[in-house]
């Protein structure tokens, strides 16, 4: 089970806190889905991010998209809120993964789109072009230009060349006009920051980390704390639904050559298996209603 703790700061309590510890969510789904240790250092930032940033909206699920040219990792999705959180690596030269060993090296230029979705629906996009490798940079950037939230965004995967030993991230918001002695106390902690993924392995408990990288210079007030687990939302149904966006023409294809579908889910890695009376009643279905 991951960790999240909400708080707020500031003697006008104007310094919004979001923190999770997911190390056993990072470790557990890294493995199922086959990622070397740097490459789910990289994943593994982009998840809690996700993660996070999904905490700073009122509802709704945001999903992060990283689209790169020419790096190890072409392309990573995240989808975190409504009771989803999910990421996987899409598309990743394989060579090239096994060849770097920094997590830095791991993404290159290229787009960063952070799509939100309210509970009714509407969708809110926001497109950027990557700066860096740098992920924690990136959603600070993203909050600055499309939110007008000044924001630290810090992010520590760490491992030891074996397992990893910490996963987890803190996200500290502003609100508009902030008193002076909030953004002294603010600016303060910030040094002390760089501790965090040192002080998450040494520790169990992510109060005690809070508490630890964050006062005496900034005290803060828990709102909210919760344990989450890593939950896909992919079903039988969904792919279904897919199965039937192909047309029967495609369908009968699959049918003549395989006999049969495995849908495999890049998520969570569920295999769904769809014989040749399931794709028959598919294409019985589209044709019924041509
Ligand atoms: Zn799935």
């Amino acid at each position: 089970m991951a960790k999240f703790i909400r708080a707020l700061a500031g003697e006008r309590g104007d310094i919004r806190i979001v923190a999770a510890d997911m190390l056993d969510i990072v470790d557990e789904i890294s493995i199922k889905l086959g990622y070397p240790l740097n490459v789910s250092q990289t994943y593994g930032r982009a998840l809690i991010a996700s993660f996070l940033m999904s905490k700073l909206q009122k509802e709704g699920k945001l999903s992060l998209n990283y689209n790169c040219i020419d790096a190890p990792i072409e392309q990573m999705s995240f989808v975190a809120g409504s009771g989803v959180l999910k990421g996987a690596i899409i598309k990743a030269d394989d060579m090239q993964i096994l060849e770097y060993t920094n997590a830095e090296d791991m993404l290159g230029v290229g787009t960063l789109t952070v799509n939100t979705e309210a509970d009714n629906g509407a969708v809110f996009t926001s497109s950027s072009e990557l700066q860096s490798a740098d992920i924690a940079r990136e959603i600070a950037a993203y909050f600055q230009y499309s939110e007008q939230k000044p924001s630290v965004v810090v992010l520590g995967v760490r491992h030891d060349g074996r397992v990893l030993e910490a996963a987890g991230g803190i996200i500290i918001q502003l609100l508009p006009n902030p008193a002076e002695s909030e953004i002294e106390q603010l600016e303060r902690v910030l040094p002390k920051l760089s501790d965090f993924s040192r002080l998450l392995a040494e520790n169990e408990d992510l109060e005690t980390v809070l508490k630890a990288l964050l006062e005496p210079e900034l005290s803060f007030d828990i709102m909210e704390k919760e344990e989450f687990d890593y939950h896909c939302d992919c079903s039988r149904q969904k792919l279904e639904k897919a199965l039937l966006g192909l047309g029967s023409d495609e369908l009968k294809n699959i049918m003549e050559e395989d006999k049969k579908a495995d849908l495999h889910c890049n998520f969570c890695n569920s295999i769904y298996h769809f014989s040749a009376e399931d794709l028959q009643a598919l294409i019985d279905e589209l044709e019924r209603v041509k």
